[in-house]
Order: structure tokens, then C-alpha cells, then sequence
């Protein structure tokens, strides 16, 4: 058999997978470290990092090993019986964020769902609002994620559209808006505010400063829970271990996934304090895969990685010489660059019916990898692992990239 192309490999998967995503046309077969390649022997800068999944880089040598230990060991025994794992990884990450507790699951909707459905239980149990009339608010333009429950606090309608019915019980307000909150807190049936601390999807919207030290103060003000939704900015992707530690605050539930696994296994987590996760007893929520042997062992050694190869310091020097040097960059089609640590971006003005796409093609053309959110947005997110002079390399090719267009 004659050996595939690239255009062999997406045709496949036009014709056999469902068309619900728009992926540039590159078709990858390896990565390491900072490093993506193509099936062609292409070699990429990926500054996407599977959604912030992969902070601690490609196939990292010690997450997986992790993983191929465990896996010849014990991979699931489901949550029926206890393992020796589990407990080790419930200890181990609640120290690490200082919690009480940790509730296990595996894709960040999931982990959101979690911390939704604990959110109510407290309202109900603890705060002594009335059944079924709990209320959380969450932000306009917020990403939590794609279930049925999550598309109904959207209101992207791509996200939203054509999936109704939706569940009730959510109160929408502007982001970045500390007006809009308190008027919303002073109904007594709002049991949460959830929050993404910079709402990545949307484009890296960075709130002002102080916004989420308001939002947590007027909420504490009102015994409403604040939850962070630290899918995408958490695990050191900000320059900072969780991206509510610019500002100093403890939210009352964390929500956790992405790099929690160093992109080489679904984990996610909830975290929060004994008076709000005992409000969920036995037998009221679960999964047949969450807090699984492998996940344990993966997330202890991609959190271990974090700490011992200080890519919190990196994420926040590299993001700051990466933010300075785009800044520089002479193109009319740069019309904003902004972020935080190495969660980044750059909003594309269109020139001569030339897009943010254009621009992903091209930089892709030069070899590095990244993609267009939310129309005319592009998200610079690459591993955490990158070094100066590999950053120098990729803004290079960046800047290549956009001199196309002049
Ligand atoms: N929450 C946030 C902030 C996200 O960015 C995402 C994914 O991009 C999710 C939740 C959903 O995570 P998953 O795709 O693992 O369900």
C-alpha cells in the first residue's frame, strides 16, 4: 500500500468523523516537549497546547512513565471498591491547593457539572434556600464547556443553538461587570457566582484588576459560593498556580482539568472545603472513570512536574517577553495584543479579506502552530516549557508570518 498523504488522513476523517470541529489543515503524528510533527516530517511550534492541556509539554518523559507504570499495574477498578491510588492522589492534590477535599472526574464540562450540582446541594442544605430554586450566576461570554447543562449558561450561539430545551436556574450577566453582580446577589435564591478568573475561549478576555477580588468580596458579602472555572487558566498557564492567585483569593470551589494530566489522560477535579463537598453523600454523583488508578498517578506527576520545573516563574517571564516583542510587531493587522503569563493573544483586523485564518495558514506555512477563537482572535498558548530562545525563534516566525500581508 502506497504510503498517505496528508490529504489521505483528512479526508478519512471528513468521511468518518462527525463535523464538529474546523481543524487547520496540518496532520500530526508526533510531539515533544514545545514540538509538533507532521505526518510529512513537518516540524511545528505548537502555541495551542491542546487547549492548555499539554503546559507541561509533549509526552513529557516523566507523565508518561507515570502512566505506562500504572497501566501495567491496575487501571480501573471503579469507585465500587477502594484502591491504594486514589487515596495517595486525594491527599496529594488538596495539599498541593489547599483543600479539604477533591472530587474526581475526567473532562472539564464534567468537572463544571460537578461543581454546579455541589453548588445547589449547598444552597439547599446549607443556606436554606427553598428546593428547586437555586440560582447561579454566571458570565456572558463564558466557556464551560459543551453538555446540555453547560450550553444552557451560554450564550454563544454556536454553543447554544438548536440544543434546547435548556436547563433553568442561571442568571447571565456582562463580564468584568461588579454593578451587574451585586444587583443579582441581593436575590436571596442565588446560591453561586461562577466565574471564569480570564475567559479563554472568548478570546483571553483579562478582567481589570481587582475585578475578581470584588466579585469574591460582594459575593462573601452575600453567602453566595464564588466558583472558578480554572479549566483553561489554572496549573500555572497564567504565571501564577491558579489564576485567582493574581488577586490573592481563595475561591470556595475550584474547577480543574486541562494540564491537571499534562494532556496525556481526560482528569479533572473539583476542590473545595469539608462544609460544602459533604453536602454530596454516597450514591448522588459519580463516574465510572473518575479518581481511576491511571489518572491518580498521571496528575501527581504532572503536578509534580509543574513545581519541580518552576513553570510557574517560566510561564510568567516567557508570557511578558512574548507580550512585549508581538507589541512591537509593525502589522495593521495587529489591532490587540493581551493576556496574562502565556495565555495570550492577538486580535486579528482583517486587511483585503484577509482573516485571522489567513494568518494561522501562514504562520503555519512557517511552522508553528496556532488557531483562530471566536472568529478574528488568535490564542498564543504554547507550552510551558519553552525557553527564551525557542520563544525568540517562534515570535520569528510569527513575525514572518504576518509580513505576508503587508
Ligand atoms: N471550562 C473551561 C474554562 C474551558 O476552557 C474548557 C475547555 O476549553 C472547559 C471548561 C471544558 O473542558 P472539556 O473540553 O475537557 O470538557
Amino acid at each position: 500500500m502506497s504510503k498517505m498523504t496528508s490529504k489521505d488522513y483528512m479526508d478519512r476523517e471528513d468521511k468518518y468523523g462527525a463535523h464538529n470541529y474546523h481543524p487547520l489543515p496540518v496532520v500530526l503524528e508526533k510531539g515533544e516537549g514545545i514540538f509538533l510533527y507532521g505526518v510529512d516530517g513537518k516540524r511545528y511550534y505548537d502555541f495551542l497546547s491542546a487547549y492548555s492541556a499539554v503546559n507541561q509539554g509533549h509526552c513529557h518523559p516523566r507523565i508518561v512513565k507515570a502512566l505506562c507504570d500504572q497501566a501495567q499495574t491496575l487501571t480501573l477498578t471503579s469507585r465500587a471498591f477502594y484502591n491504594n491510588v486514589l487515596g495517595e492522589y486525594e491527599e496529594y492534590v488538596t495539599k498541593y491547593f489547599g483543600y479539604d477535599k477533591v472530587l474526581p472526574m475526567n473532562t472539564g464540562a464534567e468537572a463544571d457539572e460537578t461543581a454546579l450540582k455541589l453548588c445547589r446541594k449547598w444552597a439547599y442544605m446549607k443556606k436554606g434556600v427553598k428546593e428547586d430554586q437555586a440560582k447561579i450566576i454566571v458570565c456572558e461570554n463564558n466557556f464551560h464547556g459543551r453538555t446540555i447543562t453547560v450550553v444552557s449558561m451560554s450564550t454563544d450561539p454556536d454553543s447554544y443553538g438548536g440544543f434546547g430545551p435548556f436547563t433553568p436556574g442561571f442568571i447571565k450577566i456582562p463580564y468584568n461587570d461588579l454593578a451587574a453582580l451585586e444587583k443579582e446577589l441581593k436575590d436571596p435564591n442565588v446560591a453561586g457566582f461562577l466565574v471564569e478568573p480570564i475567559q479563554g475561549e472568548a478570546g483571553v478576555f483579562v478582567p481589570d484588576e481587582g475585578y475578581l477580588k470584588k466579585a469574591f468580596d460582594l459575593c462573601k458579602k452575600n453567602n453566595v459560593l464564588f466558583i472558578a472555572d480554572e479549566v483553561q487558566t489554572g496549573i500555572a498557564r497564567t504565571g501564577k498556580m491558579l489564576a485567582c492567585d493574581h488577586e490573592g483569593i481563595r475561591p470556595d470551589i475550584i474547577i480543574l482539568g486541562k494540564a491537571i494530566s499534562g494532556g496525556v489522560f481526560p482528569v479533572s477535579a473539583v476542590l473545595a472545603d469539608n462544609d460544602i463537598m459533604l453536602c454530596i453523600k454516597p450514591g448522588e454523583h459519580g463516574s465510572t472513570f473518575g479518581g481511576n488508578p491511571i489518572a491518580c498517578r498521571v496528575a501527581i506527576a504532572a503536578l509534580e512536574v509543574i513545581k519541580d520545573e518552576k513553570l510557574v516563574e517560566n510561564a510568567e517571564k516567557m508570557g511578558k517577553i512574548f507580550r512585549d516583542e508581538i507589541r512591537n510587531i509593525k502589522s495593521d493587522m495587529i489591532e490587540l495584543v493581551r493576556g496574562k503569563g502565556l495565555l495570550n493573544a492577538i486580535v486579528i483586523r482583517n486587511k483585503n479579506g484577509k482573516t485571522a485564518w489567513d494568518v494561522c495558514l501562514a504562520m503555519a506555512e512557517k511552522g508553528l502552530l496556532a488557531k483562530p477563537t471566536h472568529g478574528n482572535i488568535i490564542r498564543f498558548a504554547p507550552p510551558l516549557v519553552i525557553n527564551e530562545a525557542q520563544l525568540k525563534d517562534a515570535i520569528s516566525k510569527i513575525k514572518e508570518a504576518f509580513k505576508l500581508f503587508e
